[in-house]
């Protein structure tokens, strides 16, 4: 049975994909795992080669991919082309990697001690609809440059773009079978990942209800499993900070891809001491963040991804108090202005719960203290920011917030240098930078007698 794909920009049907049964799912995962062997035999050389070559190819269809991404999740162009570049970076820096996967040579008596990071098999990447491109790529990259083979499952919202990366791959050269992209439903092909004997790793991401039963369900197996889940980040704001600075950054922060980012800054704590201050500074900046078709170039915010979800988003502003509103279209389409709620208190529905729409809820604090406790007050600790020209201040902060990446004086989050993943209930395992290799292997080790 075909899905409809719709633009969230108009609200229409513009094509359809077909969605996988349980049979046509379980015939990959055995295609996956017949490649499985051939591809982790492939000289680490040649294997870097393959992925260079992969890069080199989504790098051609650079302009095509982020195309897509505009009309099936309503990004901005400017935000499409970023993240279409993010997989060809993150395909260019694990392509380094099968020639560096070096084990440990470790002393021991009586013979030769080594150890191996063996790929594990078929890896089953579940990605949502946020962000359908680096998402996949931060799954896809690091797991087939340690040999391992892969089966793709797209959100059903959003599977264009993955369908056209898997198609990509086999022009680039990678083997059949190694690289497949599944379309479908969640509780059909993603729970089949999590049920499948022959899938012996999961990456999930998406919400925190769905991971914990994908975490449940592996346990039935002991099946590694990385999972990226829900944030609801703090961005704290202390009255000795760049206050301009604070606040010109602070709506990107929260209403980048319409809030739909799991990184997202939606709750603004400020040093009461300035708190009128900072709110008359922001309520200009979120006035004039640019919410517009997202094909246009000038374009900061789209809809959001579906009627549904704006529902969900509105529920948490009908009785809430709101500081000041943004701008958005009108007419067809998702559209959701930007918003400010001022918290009541840490109980709000909206100050505890991840809306994930283009809210950002605002509460005051009176010291260092009460903003690392306000901070810490949520089952969530994904991502984070912190505002203060304190070096000593910086240092104490980072390390009390727990979340698992901070940024001090900007909202950097994701770079793909750099580990990414969650504290709590934000998540299990860390992606990218140097280590995430380690996500996609097991240690073997392997003593040789030396006899005698
Ligand atoms: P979701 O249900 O967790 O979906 C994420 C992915 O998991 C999709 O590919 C989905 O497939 C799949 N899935 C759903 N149920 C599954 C199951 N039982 N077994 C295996 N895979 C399954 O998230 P959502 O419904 O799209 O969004 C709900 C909320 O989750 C959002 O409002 C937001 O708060 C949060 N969220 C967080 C992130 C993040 O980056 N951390 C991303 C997305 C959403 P289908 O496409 O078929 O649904
Ligand atoms: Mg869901």
């Amino acid at each position: 049975m075909p899905t409809d794909v719709i633009n969230p920009a108009t609200g229409t049907v513009f094509t359809s994909v077909p969605s996988l049964g349980l049979e046509e799912t379980d015939a990959a995962i055995e295609r996956a795992r017949r490649a499985f062997p051939a591809w982790r035999a492939v000289a680490p050389g040649e294997r870097a080669r393959l992925l260079r070559r992969f890069a080199a190819v989504v790098d051609d269809h650079l302009d095509e991919l982020a195309d897509l991404e505009v009309r099936n999740a309503g990004h901005t162009i400017g935000n499409a082309r970023w993240e279409a570049g993010n997989v060809r970076d993150v395909l260019n820096y694990y392509a380094g990697a099968p020639e560096r996967l070096i084990g440990k040579q470790i002393p021991v008596p009586g013979g030769l001690d080594v150890t191996f990071h063996e790929p594990l098999g078929v890896v089953g990447i579940i990605v949502p609809w946020n962000f359908p491109m680096p998402i996949a790529g931060w799954g896809f990259a690091p797991a087939l440059a340690a040999g391992n083979t892969v089966v793709l499952k797209p959100a059903e919202l959003t599977p264009l773009t993955a369908i056209r990366l898997g198609e990509l791959a086999l022009e680039a050269g990678l083997p059949a079978d190694v690289f497949q992209v599944l379309p479908g439903k969640g509780s059909v092909v993603g729970q089949r990942f999590v049920t499948h004997p022959a899938v012996r790793k999961v990456c999930f991401t998406g919400s925190t209800e769905v991971g914990k039963s994908i975490m449940a369900g592996c346990a039935d197996q002991v099946k590694r499993v990385t999972l990226e889940l829900g944030g609801k980040s703090a961005n704290i704001v202390f009255a000795d900070a760049d206050l301009e600075k604070a606040a010109a950054a602070a709506p990107s922060s929260v209403f980048d891809n319409a809030g739909q980012d799991c990184c997202a800054r939606s709750r603004l704590l400020v040093q009461e001491s300035v708190y009128d201050k900072f709110l008359a500074l922001l309520e200009p900046a979120v006035k004039s963040f640019r919410v517009l078709d997202p094909a246009d170039k000038s374009a900061e915010m789209g809809p959001l991804i579906s009627a549904a979800h704006r529902d969900t988003v509105a529920s948490y502003v009908s009785d809430a108090d709101v500081g000041f509103i943004g701008n958005a279209p009108a007419g067809d389409g998702w559209w959701f202005p930007p918003t400010v709620l001022l918290a009541r208190s840490p109980d709000d529905r909206h100050w505890r719960e991840e809306v994930f729409g283009p809210v950002l809820s605002v509460l005051p604090f009176r010291d260092e203290e009460e903003a690392v406790r306000l901070a810490n007050d949520t089952e969530y600790g994904l991502s984070g920011s912190l505002w203060t020209r304190d070096l000593g201040r910086a240092l104490r902060v980072s390390r009390a917030v727990e979340t698992g990446a901070l940024s001090v004086n900007s909202h950097s989050s994701v770079r793909y240098w750099t580990p990414f993943g969650g504290m709590k209930q934000s998540g299990l395992g860390r992606e990218l930078g140097p280590d995430a290799l380690h996500g996609f292997t097991d240690v073997k080790n392997v003593f040789l007698a030396s006899g005698e």
